[in-house]
């Protein structure tokens, strides 16, 4: 039934490379992935040349989209470096990156020889907002699903896209099994849920697919998932990042046209040292931080509500008040707060009239009052 690697090397079988050999005989193509009617794939260049192998990258990209049966295909340009092709760098060699060059990654901002640097605005879409955290697990995905429905009670068109490729966990927050379809042009149309129009990568991959992806082909994903969506009329759309400060991370923050980014924290000292990571990433590449929101503050019992600093509550707003960055607000840990996000109903949602969603709408009405003060500023 699905679509096979053949079809799609067969469907390829015409693009040129820039030098005009057959994109399929040169060796450049690797990393084809056939998931039913989506084909994921990577083209190998090297990194100085990224720029004169953009429109063979689109080229590929509409070949496979034309393929009867694929509705989804995304083609991503990576530069693998070669040792004896280049002197290797001494500055940014760690971790899981090692040996792979990025397209966009360690440049300065708007590099002439990166195709995906330019910081355009995208049509329909007045303010584009990044919801980070330092690490994972501190409650980045459910405060931003909750902060784009708080918006969104503020009378604001929002849509929230899940960039957090490495764990897509929007699909399980608001519940959504059913995949995107796609228009007559094949652009992807978002899922509307709970009135926010919805796109996340875990619509269209498993987990771990997206894992093993690498740098490019996550900015490929992301800026495909930014560019070729049907959003609409959109106020705000609010991207949830993937957490930490890495390479990742600060490419996705440079090449992502934000208007703002939202750091969440928890009270720990740890996690509080990873939110100044995040601060310091959002400051290289200019991109103001609206403030810094501090989850799981306190202990809420969902019994007698009575309130516990177990974790000394507070770091946060000491924290902003240090780095001269606006402390957005405190949210309790709370039983109901972990039910309803585990259940696909956000507590914005299903308890409106609540404790919690009138923390959350707080919130997104300093969120949105920052918005318009640096609209109004630029
Ligand atoms: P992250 O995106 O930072 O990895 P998630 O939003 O997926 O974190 O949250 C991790 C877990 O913590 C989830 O089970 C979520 O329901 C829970 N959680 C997040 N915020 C709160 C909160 N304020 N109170 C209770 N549980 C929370």
């Amino acid at each position: 039934m699905g679509v096979t690697k053949q079809q799609v090397l067969d469907g390829l079988a015409k693009v040129k490379s820039p030098r005009g050999v057959a994109l399929t005989s040169g060796g450049a193509l690797s990393a084809i992935s056939v998931s039913d009617s989506k084909v994921f794939l990577s083209i190998n260049v090297d990194a100085a040349e990224a720029r004169a192998w953009e429109s063979t990258r689109a080229e590929a990209e509409a070949a496979v989209r034309a393929i009867p049966g694929v509705t989804i295909a995304m083609v991503a340009l990576t530069a693998e470096r070669q040792a004896d092709a280049q002197p290797p760098r001494q500055d940014h060699h760690h971790g899981r990156d090692q040996g792979v060059q990025p397209v966009t990654a360690h440049r300065p901002p708007r590099s002439p020889a990166s195709p995906m640097s330019k910081q355009s605005e995208i049509p329909g879409i007045s303010a584009v907002i990044a919801v980070a955290s330092g690490k994972g697990g501190v409650g980045k995905s459910t405060t931003a699903l909750n902060l784009a429905l708080g918006l969104r009670d503020l009378g604001l068109r929002v849509g929230l896209l899940d960039a957090d490729i490495y764990g897509p966990s929007v699909p399980r927050l608001t519940g959504i099994r059913e995949k995107p379809t796609v228009n007559d042009e094949k652009k992807m149309i978002p899922i509307v849920r709970f009135g926010l129009a919805i796109m996340s990568i875990g619509f269209l991959v498993n987990e771990e697919t997206a894992m093993i992806w690498r740098g490019p082909m996550v900015m490929s994903a992301i800026t495909q998932m930014l560019r070729e969506v049907v959003w609409g009329t959109l106020d705000v759309l609010v991207v949830d990042m993937p957490p930490g400060t890495g390479d990742a991370q600060l490419t996705l923050a440079q090449n992502v046209p934000l208007k703002g980014a939202i750091i969440i924290s928890t009270p720990q000292d740890l996690a509080l040292v990873d939110a100044r990571r995040g601060l310091a990433m959002f400051t290289k590449v200019n991109v103001p931080v609206f403030g810094i929101v501090e989850n799981m503050s306190y202990f809420q019992c969902p019994h007698c509500g009575t309130r516990s600093d177990i974790f000394g509550h507070g770091g946060a707003r000491l924290e902003s008040e240090r780095l001269g960055v606006p402390f957005l607000g405190e949210i309790p840990l709370h039983m109901s707060i972990r039910a309803t996000s585990d259940s696909g109903t956000p507590v914005v949602e299903s308890d409106p009239d609540g404790p919690h969603a009138a923390i959350y709408r707080a919130i997104g009405a300093r969120v949105r009052d920052r918005l318009l003060g640096v609209i109004a500023a630029a």
